[in-house]
């Protein structure tokens, strides 16, 4: 029996998640797995019953899971919170700091039903692609030295060894259960801390002698995902240029609603949700596309659990409603038909 901490959150987050739930429990009587499911409160739902975005209640319950299925958070109700109190921050970055999400997995993923909703050309996105950022949390100029005065600012872009072999590991054991190649992405033509990840990349590289390792600085790979997106299987990086590729690499699959992301750390615990906020402009209206919910379930499975099957299975019962021609608005297209958000959980999980 595997246990799942569920926080759902606000907004379009508990109406996608149920979906999520739906899906997961199709998976379970198809492959004879057992969930249970610990709810608790997280994000503007929780400010407003406990005075805080991330109760100590929510925090022992995560660590009581073996993972947690996180929605969304944050809406204007509450966006006249002072910084210490905002939701997305004490939330989001309160889990990721307590548990130490080191990595943060984003695959960026084009159907083949979905090719024409990708704003690349065509002839560049052919059948479709699917490759995945492992982007690093935990260093970089985000968490370095700050420094500002009138005059002048700065960030310090550190990293330890440590931060880069175990992110490395992540995308190496990750490769070798898809196309067995790494593509590193850094800036080690200018960057002292780019030219130390790479360095430490290929001596990490020395323990997966089965995976193909690559190199490519960022201002190209910013150009080369939409140039030739089939040419990457898994990309290591930095946590900035990850924060920015991965953004990229979710508008080239045409809506942020199909787009799903784990978080892990040294244990294997992971948290997974999906890549898009709470959308307070489509919440309650039963249009939210509770796709990447989904999927982020199965990434759940997948990372986890180690349930490759059921995770496979979740991933190709989306993809056969998407070929039966059922779209939620975001991805509406001509031809198609419009489903709710509860018709597009329905239908996913009798597909399964
Ligand atoms: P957003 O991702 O919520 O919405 C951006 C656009 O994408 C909106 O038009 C929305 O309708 C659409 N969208 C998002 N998810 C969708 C889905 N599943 N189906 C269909 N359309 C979808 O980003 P935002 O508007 O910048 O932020 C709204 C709120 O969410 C803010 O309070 C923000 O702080 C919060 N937020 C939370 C997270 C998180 O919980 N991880 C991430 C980003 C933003």
């Amino acid at each position: 029996m595997k246990k799942i901490a569920v926080l759902s959150g606000d907004g379009i987050g508990p109406e996608v998640m149920r979906e999520a739930l739906k899906v997961l429990s199709a998976a379970e009587k198809k492959y004879n797995l057992s969930f249970s499911y610990a709810y608790a409160d997280v994000g503007g739902i929780a400010f407003d019953k406990h005075n805080t975005a991330l109760p100590q209640e929510t925090i022992t319950i995560c660590e009581e899971a073996d993972a947690v299925l996180f929605g969304s958070v944050g809406g204007p109700k509450w966006d006249h919170l002072p910084v210490e109190q905002k939701i997305e921050r004490v939330a989001l970055l309160g889990l990721r700091k307590y548990f130490g999400f080191f990595a943060n997995l984003r695959p960026a993923v084009v159907l083949k039903p979905l090719c024409s909703i990708s704003p690349l050309r065509g002839e560049i996105v052919k059948e479709g692609f699917n490759f995945l950022i492992v982007r690093e949390l935990t260093g970089d100029a985000y968490f370095g030295k700050k420094y500002s005065d009138a005059n002048q600012a700065s960030d310090e872009m550190l990293y330890t060894r440590l931060e880069v072999e175990r992110i490395a590991r992540v995308a190496f054991e990750t490769a070798r259960k898809r196309k067995k190649k790494v593509t590193c992405v850094d800036k080690a033509n200018v960057l002292t801390s780019s030219i130390f990840f790479r360095k430490i990349v290929m001596e990490t590289a020395l323990q997966f002698p089965d995976v193909v390792l690559d190199f490519i600085y960022i201002d190209n790979a910013t150009m080369q995902i939409i140039a030739r997106p089939q040419s990457f299987d898994v990309i290591v990086t930095t946590n900035l240029f990850g924060d920015i590729l991965s953004d990229e690499a979710a508008q080239l699959t045409g809506s942020i609603g199909l787009a799903p992301s784990a978080s892990l750390n040294e244990k294997g615990f992971g948290l997974y949700e999906p890549m898009g906020g709470s959308a307070p402009d489509i919440a309650g209206k039963n249009i939210a596309n509770p796709i990447a919910q989904i999927l982020s379930a199965a990434l759940m499975l997948r990372y986890s659990f180690a349930q490759e099957k059921a995770a496979q299975a979740i991933e190709g019962a989306v993809l056969r409603v998407l070929e039966q021609g059922y779209r939620t608005k975001d991805i509406m297209q001509k031809g198609c038909k419009e489903v709710g958000t509860k018709e597009m959980g329905t239908l996913i999980a009798s597909g399964l």
